[in-house]
């Protein structure tokens, strides 16, 4: 199942992205997505991603668990029967 949550920063409370991926696998590996008109969260030396705003730490708020959407198919299946039509007489 897919997880989404926003980047959001401790010090000035600026949402600086989303990062999107599977529940079972690493956040480090999670697609970020700008959110903010200033760009991307900034990464650090260490790996960690920091605030686009004012460079302070971000955590994950909003999470939010995507269900897969059902295929649904419109077709028709089956014949089709014409009603008998009733003669005037
Ligand atoms: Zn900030």
């Amino acid at each position: 199942m897919l997880v989404r949550a926003d980047l959001k920063c401790y010090a000035c409370g600026h949402v600086s992205g989303q990062i999107e991926g599977e529940e079972n696998m690493p956040i480090s590996q999670g697609k970020i997505y700008a959110t903010s008109p200033l760009g991307l969260p900034k990464r650090r030396p260490d790996g960690r991603l920091t605030c686009v705003r004012c460079g302070g730490p971000l955590y994950l708020d909003d999470v939010t668990y995507i269900h897969p959407r059902p295929v649904r198919s419109f077709g028709v299946s089956g014949s089709v029967t014409q009603r008998p039509v009733a003669k005037a007489s």
